[in-house]
């Protein structure tokens, strides 16, 4: 009997044992080829903005041009270096998070005007597609944290409501104390969403459910690391063909900026 079990142990653990490195085997397959992915898809992000300031410096340079053509032609070469460094530093910022070497520059955040601050950086983008822009907010709202860095994550998260949204919808941002030590940031949009086979990969480095979508995979990847810097955690929740919910998760302060710190003298 003592051998039986023995046997019969061991069958369980080559059988796990087999399991395991099976699937460590797919997600090699599976990392190698979001890689690969990465690769096409982040040289062809590159290119597209290069491509253009070349074309146009070229244009530019060879002379000709009345001044509202001259200024036409400067201002695609600024915004399109502008997307240049935009990719480059979320790259940067994402090799930074794999090394552990993000620094946070820690305050007191007020995270109603955190969320009005990302409404106004990507109001003209979501105009373009007459796209709605909503804040539902709480007062007095505060977290700990790096307030470049969490909007970071709010611009990501909004930029990714815009661009897969349709025309002519409405995006909802909602920001509530979610328990008595916590507030729940959520972004809302009712746009293209994502199906529940991708659902659970959409945080994982470089993937992208549609690569022809622009873009380097990388937005959430990051965004889930730098709420986790701020001790909180990302959810997702989305149906195919209606729509996107994204809830962040901070723990709240009840510290307060020092500019709402009056001292006796004050009053
Ligand atoms: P990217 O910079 O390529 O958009 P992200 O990490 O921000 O990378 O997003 C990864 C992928 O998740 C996107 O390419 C898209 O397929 C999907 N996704 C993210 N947000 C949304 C959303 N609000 N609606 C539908 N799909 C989304």
């Amino acid at each position: 009997r003592f051998n039986t079990r023995i046997k019969g142990n061991y069958k369980y653990e080559i059988a796990d044992l087999a399991a395991t490195l099976n699937y460590m085997a797919e997600e090699i397959v599976r990392s190698n080829q979001t890689k690969d992915d990465f690769i096409s898809s982040i040289s062809h992000e590159l290119r597209t903005p290069l491509t253009s300031i070349k074309g146009w410096s070229e244009t530019l340079i060879s002379g000709g041009y009345d001044p509202e053509e001259t200024k036409l032609g400067m201002g695609i070469i600024s915004r399109e270096s502008d997307r240049l460094i935009g990719l480059v530093e979320e790259i940067l910022d994402f090799s930074k998070l794999q090394q552990n070497e993000m620094k946070l520059s820690i305050g007191i955040v007020n995270v109603k005007v955190l969320l009005q601050e990302t409404i106004l950086n990507i109001w003209a983008k979501a105009e373009k597609k007459r796209i709605v822009l909503l804040l539902e907010c709480d007062e007095a709202i505060y977290v700990k944290g790096d307030a470049n860095r969490l909007k970071q994550v709010f611009l990501n998260l909004v930029d990714n409501a815009v661009k897969f949204s349709h025309e002519d919808s409405s995006i909802v941002l909602t920001a509530q104390r979610f328990s008595a030590s916590e507030t729940a940031i959520i972004v809302r949009d009712s746009g293209i969403g994502i199906s529940d086979d991708h659902i659970s990969r959409v945080r994982d480095r470089f993937f992208q459910v549609d690569a022809l979508n622009g873009g380097t995979g990388l937005g959430l990847a990051i965004s889930q690391q730098l709420v986790e810097l701020h001790h909180g955690k990302i959810e997702m929740n989305s149906e195919l063909g209606k729509g996107t919910q994204v809830t962040v998760i901070l723990p709240l302060t009840d510290e307060l900026p020092s500019s709402m710190i009056v001292t006796e003298g004050q009053l």
